[in-house]
């Protein structure tokens, strides 16, 4: 991050524009949102320049600034478009320490103003660090589009609001309030009565909430999916949104961490591959404390919490202690591995069974029935089967399986570094010792990519 976003407060600070042209009057639109104080630079003003500055009533002078004149500007814009002019007004406000942005000069800037989303007082501001204004305007018109117009009055009520919100605790209870007004109460009376009502609505939220009993925390057990943010669930980016702890498998990536509140408290359990991992009762222990403290957790497992998860150690536990808790699904490995070969699990005349197993489990490998593996056409998804690859390999011919049976390995499905390794039965562990795989893999038993799948990987590193 080169450029740091700030807010910076212009109330009654001089900010100074040079430019007798478009870029100037550009520059001074967008400045006349604040309330600073403008001066305009112009030797020869062009017509719809004086236009914007005679209907706003802005200052005029009509000779070069000197450095005098930028003595204690907070800002100053140097808005010709010629480039010697601009680079003569750039030098004077900086030789008197003045923040100074030179148009369509990144290297000349000091600071840049970046693609601004005004829904006053909220404000959000776009920056690509001048690498792609495109794209800072495409984000810019999505977020125009997904925001509602209320987002300003919501905002200008809830701030008028704040002190009287200090009647509930500090935390939860209190953000809990925000989000009622924010995300159900506010926008149905600003849509249904109006702006004036807003106010009153307020009140009337906080006495409901300062009646409802200091509630006791819960669990939300939730699937993060693959990895990909993009496939979590809308339920599970909400709850992740509002969660006070985070307790999180290590398989989750960080892109998705990001998306939890910055206050949120982070906890990573679990383990990596077959490195050290956090004892089952300990994390029950964490997840039951921080409830019983009044915490929203959101228990955070990668793919779906119900595959290979220990879904049902944990809300036993929980019910045990009298935790209230509720699962959230997600998109499990096997279908993130699916998508990525373009392959169906299940097919008419194929499978009409899908298989799930782990290659080893909490006593090291697991066996399983696998003479019905051998039938062809089988398909099997295996999670958690790198380092058994020999071992699932060995179990499955000698129980008959053809050596040419497809083997596909997904590594890392869903995110940025997937790879797909295509392999079969007989030479399987030759195959995954060449691809030497350090990321997560879900290996698919009796499934080949489809031929259009090999663009796969492609498109999607195009997309991330
Ligand atoms: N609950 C998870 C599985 C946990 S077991 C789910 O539903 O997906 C951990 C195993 O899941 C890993 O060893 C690997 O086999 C598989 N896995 C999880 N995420 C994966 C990913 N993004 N790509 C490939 N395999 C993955």
């Amino acid at each position: 991050m080169q450029h740091f976003p700030i807010f910076l407060d212009l109330q009654d600070r001089a900010v100074a524009i040079a430019g007798c042209g478009e870029f100037a009057v550009a520059k001074l639109r967008l400045l006349l949102k604040t309330q600073a104080r403008i001066t305009v630079y112009a030797t020869e003003p062009e017509a719809d320049l004086l236009a914007v500055i005679n209907a706003h009533a802005v200052s005029l002078i009509r000779r070069p600034a000197t450095a005098d004149d930028l003595h204690g500007a907070a800002l100053a814009y140097a808005a010709h478009g010629e480039a010697e002019a601009d680079a003569q007004f750039a030098a004077r406000a900086r030789s008197v320490g003045v923040l100074v942005n030179v148009v369509d000069n990144l290297e000349a800037s000091a600071f840049i103003t970046p693609a601004i989303v005004d829904r006053d007082p909220v404000t959000i501001a776009i920056g690509t660090e001048g690498a792609a204004p495109v794209l800072a305007r495409a984000i810019k018109a999505d977020l125009e589009e997904k925001l509602p117009q209320g987002l300003g009055p919501l905002a200008r009520a809830g701030k008028l609001f704040r002190p009287h919100a200090e009647a509930l605790p500090q935390g939860r209870r209190r953000r809990e309030f925000w989000a009622d007004y924010y995300f159900e109460t506010g926008p149905q009376v600003l849509a249904e009565v109006g702006e004036e009502l807003l106010e009153h609505a307020l009140h009337d939220i906080l006495r409901r909430h300062l009646a409802a009993e200091d509630s006791q925390g819960r669990v939300d057990l939730v699937g993060a999916g693959p990895g990909d943010p993009e496939l979590m669930t809308q339920r599970a980016r909400r709850l992740l949104d509002r969660a006070d702890v985070v307790i999180h498998d290590r398989l989750v990536p960080a892109a998705i961490l990001e998306l939890a509140r910055r206050e949120a408290q982070f906890i990573a359990v679990g383990k990596e591959g077959f490195g050290p991992s956090t004892p089952q009762d300990q994390i029950n222990a964490e997840m039951i404390e921080h409830a019983q403290n009044g915490a929203h957790v959101v228990r955070l497992k990668g793919g779906d919490a119900s595959v290979f998860g220990r879904l049902d150690e944990e809300t036993q536990a929980l019910t045990e202690a009298g935790v209230d808790w509720a699962v959230t699904p997600g998109i499990t490995a096997a279908s993130a591995a699916a998508a990525a070969i373009g392959r169906s699990l299940t097919q008419r005349g194929r499978n009409s069974d899908l298989r799930i197993l782990t290659a080893h489990d909490i006593d090291g490998f697991a066996d399983h029935d696998w003479r019905s593996l051998t039938r062809p056409g089988s398909v099997a998804a295996i999670y958690m089967g790198k380092r058994a690859a020999r071992f699932l390999q060995g179990r499955l011919l000698m129980h008959g399986a053809d050596g040419a049976t497809p083997v596909t390995l997904v590594e890392n499905a869903s995110r940025p570094d997937q790879r797909i390794i295509t392999s079969r039965l007989d030479r399987l562990t030759a195959d995954l010792s060449d691809a030497a795989p350090t990321g997560p893999v879900l290996t698919l038993f009796g499934l080949a990519p489809a031929k259009a799948a090999a663009a796969l990987p492609a498109l999607i590193e195009e997309l991330a």
